[in-house]
C-alpha cells in the first residue's frame, strides 16, 4: 500500500468506483480507493439494477441523463459488460392528478432533451400487455429507463479507473480519520496509514460512520428494501417471442411499485408505507454480503393491488424475495460536495439510485475537486444544503416519509408534516393563534398564508390554484393599499468582522461596499462568473458588516466565505442564524407604523431608502434597514431573539387602526413577482451569469478585483447566451409552478423559473430564461408557456407591472 495519495476515496461501493473514475478521466492519477471487504459489498451488490432519468430536480434529472448515457463508454474502455437492457419504462397513472403530474414531467423532460411520450392506457397496453387497463388512465413512456448489472457496471468503473492510473486497496478498512498539521488526511487504515490531500465519504451504508470520524453526524439513514423475482411467466416469454424484444419497465403509483422483466420472468419492487428504518443508531462494521430477512406481510398492501393491475403476476410463483439496505438523504438526494470547516474532506453518499445517479455523482465531485467548481448545477444535492437542525431524528422521520411517499404526488403548495415542528421563532403560538398556515423554511416554521376567523388554516393541495387564493389576494392587497407584517427570521444573516472585512467582502461580491449606515444589494460570483450568491450588505461600523441572504444557502455560502477567508486573521465571519431575528413592515403606511414605534426621526429624508440604522423601536434595540422584498415602501425591523415578541406585540397594536395585515411567505412571493424581483434557487443559480440574470446594475466593473470580474466582463461584452425575462401568462385556475418549458414558434427555448399570481396587479406572471435575441420580442402572446400539459399564450413584460419607476420604495 502507498503511504501517500492526492485522493483516498473511502468505499468501493458504485459510487465510489464512480468517483474515482472521474478522477482518473480528469487527469489525476495519483488517486487510490479503499474498501472494506470485496468491490459491492455494501448495498451495491444487491441492487435491482434499474435507472430512470426522471427525478424532482431537473439538474438532477440531467447528470441522470449523463449516468445512462456513460456506460458504453465504460463497456468500452474496461472491456466488462455492464448487462445492460435499455428497454425505456412507463410510468402509469390511476388518477386524473397523476396524469397531470406526468404531464408536468413531460414538459419538463422537453428542455432537458429526455425522450417521452405520453399514451392512452390502451397504447401502454400494448407496450406492456400485464397491464390491466381500466385501473389506468394514462401513462408516459421514457425511452432511456433500464437495467443493468450492478455487479458488472461496478467492476466496469473500477477497470476503467485502474486504466487510467488508480489503484484498488481490497479487504482494507479505514478505521480513523485525522486532521494533520499541514492541512492534508491522516487516512488510518486496518493495514497502514495514507497521507491524502483529499478524503473523500463514499461508505454507503456506512457513511453516517465515516462522518462520525471527523466529528460531523451527516443526515443519512438506510431502509430496509425489498423486491421480489418471479419464475419464468409464459405472457413474458410469449412476448419477447413475437415482439423479440423485452417488456418494458414500469412504475404503478398506485401500488408503490415498480417492475421490469427479469430472465424469463419478472422483479417487483415496492416502496411500502410501512417501512422499515434498518440500523438507526449504528451500521455494524461486519455487515457483508447476507441479506435481511424478507417480510412479504409488510409489502401485502403493494403487492395486492399489484397483483390486480398485472393479474398475471399473481399467477406466478416467487423465486426469490430480497431484502436489503440502501441509504437516503432527508430529501432523498444525494449527498455531494466538500463539507464546510473540513477542508479536504468531501462527501458522495445517500445515493438512493447509485445506477441512475452514479456517473453524474462522480463527475461533479472530480470536477468541484480539481477546478474548485462542480461545473453544474448540483445545489439539489449539495451536502450544504442541510443544516444542524438535520439531527439523526429529524433525519429518520424525514427518511421514513420520504420513502414511504417515493411513488406519491408532491403538489406544489403540498407542505411535508414529518419531523416539524423543528425550529420556532417566540412567534410560533401567536401566528397558528392569527391563523397562520405553517411551511418549512430551512427547518423553521415560517407563516406561508393567514386564514381569516372562521376559515379553516389548512391547504388543499392541488396543481390549480387553491383554497389559499382569496387570502393571498386579501393579504397582498392589505400591503399595497395599507401596511403589511410578516416575520423575516428565516432569512440567513452573517457578521463579518476585522479590521480586512471591507475588502474582504468586496473581493466576494460584485457592487461596491456601502458607506456606514448604509445598503448595497449585491450578487457574488464563482471564477467562472456564474451567480452563487445574492445579498443585502450593510455597513454598521468601520469594521462591521452585516450581510443578509437566502436562508436555504446559508451553509453554501459560509462554506465559500470560510474558503476565501485571508489567512492573517484580519477578518472573522460569523453565521448569526436564529440569534437575529425579525419582522418586515410593508406598504405605503409603514412610515407611519414605524413613526408611532420610535422616537427615531423616519421621516423620508432621515430615514432613506437603503439606509441601516441601529435605533429603539418599541423599546427594543433594533436594526432597521428600509428595504423590503415586497418593492413598497418598507422596512426590516431586526432584533435578538429575546426582543421577538415584544416587537410583534407593539406592532400588532399600533398598526391597529392602520388597517395593518399579517402576510405570509406566498403573498410576498406573489408581491415581488409583480417587481420583477428574482429569488436566489430559482432565479439566480449558478448556471446563470448577472447580466443574465438582469442583475447589470448591481454589478460594478469599476471595481478592479472580485471574484468573478473577468467573466463577468465577457459577459458583459458578449451579453450572455440568455436573458432573465418576466412574462404575464393567459392562465385560467393553474398558475406556474417552476420548471414548465417555454416555447417560442414551436419550439421549447427556455424554461420557467418561477411565478405565480400577482395578486395586486391581478395577472398570471412568471419569470424564466430565453435566449437573449429572444428577449425584446414583446410582442403580445409571442411565446406560450406550457402548463398542465396545456401552451397557454405569455407576453414578455419589459418592465414590473407594479410601480415600474421605483417610486413607492424610494418615496
Ligand atoms: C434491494 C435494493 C434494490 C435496489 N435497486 C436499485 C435500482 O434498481 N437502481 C438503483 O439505481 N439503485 C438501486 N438500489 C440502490 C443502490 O444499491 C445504491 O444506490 C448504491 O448501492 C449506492 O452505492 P454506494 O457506493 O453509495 O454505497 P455502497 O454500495 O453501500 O458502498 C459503500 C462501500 O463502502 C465500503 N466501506 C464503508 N466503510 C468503509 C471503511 N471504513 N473503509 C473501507 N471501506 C468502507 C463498504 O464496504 C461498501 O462496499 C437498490 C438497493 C437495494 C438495497
Amino acid at each position: 500500500m502507498k503511504s501517500d495519495a492526492r485522493v483516498v476515496v473511502i468505499g468501493g461501493g458504485v459510487v465510489g468506483a464512480s468517483v474515482l473514475y472521474h478522477l482518473t478521466k480528469a487527469g489525476w492519477k495519483d488517486v487510490v480507493l479503499v474498501e472494506r471487504d470485496q468491490l459491492t459489498s455494501g448495498s451495491t451488490w444487491h441492487a435491482a439494477g434499474g435507472f430512470h432519468t426522471l427525478n424532482g430536480d431537473p439538474n438532477v434529472a440531467k447528470l441522470q441523463g449523463y449516468t445512462i448515457a456513460l456506460y458504453d463508454e465504460l463497456e468500452k474502455i474496461s472491456g466488462q459488460s455492464c448487462g445492460l437492457h435499455r428497454t425505456g419504462g412507463l410510468l402509469l397513472a390511476d388518477t386524473p392528478e397523476r396524469m397531470e403530474w406526468l404531464k408536468m414531467a413531460h414538459g419538463r423532460a422537453r428542455y432537458l432533451g429526455l425522450e417521452t411520450e405520453l399514451l392512452t392506457p390502451k397504447e401502454a397496453k400494448k407496450l406492456l400487455p400485464l397491464i390491466e387497463e381500466r385501473y389506468f388512465v394514462g401513462a408516459m413512456l421514457d425511452a432511456a429507463d433500464g437495467n443493468l448489472d450492478p455487479s458488472g457496471t461496478t467492476h466496469a468503473y473500477a477497470k476503467s479507473a485502474r486504466i487510467g492510473g488508480a489503484e484498488i486497496y481490497l479487504q482494507t478498512r479505514v478505521t480513523a480519520l485525522e486532521r494533520r498539521a499541514d492541512g492534508s488526511w491522516s487516512v488510518i487504515t486496518d493495514k497502514g496509514t495514507l497521507r491524502a490531500e483529499h478524503v473523500v465519504n463514499c461508505g454507503g451504508l456506512w457513511a453516517r460512520e465515516i462522518g462520525r470520524m471527523v466529528g460531523i453526524e451527516l443526515p443519512v439513514l438506510a431502509m430496509e428494501h425489498m423486491y421480489l423475482v418471479t419464475d419464468e411467466m409464459p405472457e413474458v416469454v410469449e412476448f419477447n417471442r413475437t415482439h423479440g424484444h423485452e417488456l418494458p419497465h414500469a412504475i404503478d403509483f398506485k401500488a408503490e411499485i415498480y417492475m421490469r422483466q427479469e430472465r424469463s420472468g419478472m422483479l417487483l419492487g415496492t416502496y411500502e408505507k410501512a417501512c422499515v428504518p434498518w440500523q438507526p443508531r449504528q451500521t455494524p462494521w461486519d455487515f457483508g454480503n447476507e441479506l435481511l430477512p424478507p417480510d412479504l406481510d409488510r409489502i401485502a398492501p403493494s403487492l395486492e393491488l399489484g397483483y390486480r393491475h398485472f393479474p398475471a403476476m399473481e399467477r406466478a410463483g416467487i423465486k426469490r424475495v430480497v431484502n436489503g439496505p440502501f441509504t437516503f438523504s432527508p430529501d432523498g438526494n444525494p449527498l455531494v460536495g466538500p463539507v464546510q470547516g473540513l477542508p479536504g474532506f468531501w462527501c458522495a453518499c445517500a445515493v438512493m439510485a447509485g445506477f441512475s445517479q452514479g456517473g453524474g455523482v462522480g463527475l461533479a465531485l472530480s470536477q468541484w475537486m480539481i477546478n474548485g467548481d462542480p461545473g453544474f448545477d448540483v445545489w439539489a444535492m449539495d451536502v450544504a444544503r442541510y443544516g444542524e437542525w438535520a439531527t439523526p431524528g429529524y433525519t429518520n422521520a424525514k427518511v421514513r416519509e420520504n420513502y414511504a411517499r417515493r411513488f406519491s404526488i408532491r403538489f406544489p403548495n403540498e407542505e411535508l408534516p414529518a419531523a416539524r415542528p423543528q425550529q420556532t421563532t417566540a412567534l410560533y403560538d401567536l401566528m397558528l393563534e392569527q391563523g397562520a398556515v405553517m411551511g418549512d423554511s430551512w427547518g423553521l416554521e415560517a407563516p406561508l398564508w393567514f386564514a381569516p376567523r372562521g376559515v379553516e388554516p389548512r391547504d388543499v393541495v392541488s396543481f390549480h390554484r387553491s383554497n389559499d387564493f382569496a387570502h393571498v389576494k386579501a393579504e397582498c392587497q392589505g400591503v399595497r393599499n395599507a401596511v403589511g407584517v410578516t416575520e423575516i427570521a428565516n432569512f440567513a444573516k452573517y457578521q463579518v468582522t476585522g479590521a480586512g472585512a471591507e475588502g474582504y467582502l468586496s473581493r466576494l461580491m460584485t457592487n461596491r461596499m456601502p458607506r456606514q449606515g448604509r445598503l448595497v444589494l449585491t450578487p457574488m460570483l464563482n471564477e467562472g462568473g456564474r451567480l452563487i450568491g445574492d445579498f443585502t450588505i450593510a455597513k454598521a461600523a468601520a469594521d462591521r458588516f452585516l450581510v443578509w441572504g437566502s436562508s436555504q444557502a446559508q451553509i453554501y455560502h459560509m462554506r465559500w466565505f470560510e474558503q476565501h477567508l485571508p489567512r492573517d486573521g484580519s477578518v472573522q465571519v460569523r453565521r448569526l442564524g436564529l440569534g437575529l431575528v425579525g419582522l418586515s413592515i410593508a406598504g405605503p403606511r409603514s412610515r407611519e407604523l414605524l413613526a408611532r414605534l420610535t422616537d427615531e426621526d423616519v421621516s423620508d429624508g432621515a430615514l432613506r431608502f437603503l439606509d441601516h440604522r441601529s435605533v429603539d423601536v418599541a423599546n427594543t434595540p433594533a436594526i432597521v434597514n428600509r428595504v423590503t422584498y415586497t418593492g413598497d415602501l418598507g422596512y426590516e425591523i431586526w432584533v435578538a431573539p429575546e426582543y421577538l415578541r415584544r416587537l410583534y406585540l407593539a406592532i400588532r397594536d399600533a398598526g391597529s387602526d392602520l388597517r395593518l395585515v399579517h402576510f405570509g411567505m406566498r403573498a410576498l412571493l406573489s408581491l415581488r413577482l409583480e417587481k420583477n424581483f428574482p429569488t436566489w434557487y430559482r432565479e439566480l443559480r449558478p448556471i446563470y451569469g448577472p447580466f443574465e440574470a438582469a442583475l447589470e446594475r448591481f454589478v460594478d466593473l469599476s471595481k478592479t478585483d472580485f471574484i468573478g470580474r473577468e467573466a463577468a466582463l465577457v459577459e458583459k461584452e458578449t451579453g450572455g447566451k440568455l436573458r432573465r425575462v418576466s412574462f404575464v401568462v393567459d392562465a385560467t385556475d393553474a398558475d406556474v409552478v417552476g420548471d414548465e418549458p417555454i416555447w417560442h414558434e414551436g419550439k421549447v427555448i427556455g424554461w420557467v423559473t418561477s411565478g405565480g399570481y400577482g395578486h395586486y396587479v391581478e395577472r398570471s406572471l412568471a419569470q424564466g430564461y430565453v435566449p437573449r435575441p429572444l428577449a425584446g420580442d414583446t410582442a403580445s402572446g409571442a411565446f406560450q408557456i406550457e402548463i398542465l400539459g396545456e401552451r397557454r399564450p405569455a407576453t414578455i413584460a419589459p418592465e414590473p407591472l407594479f410601480d415600474p419607476q421605483g417610486r413607492r420604495m424610494r418615496t
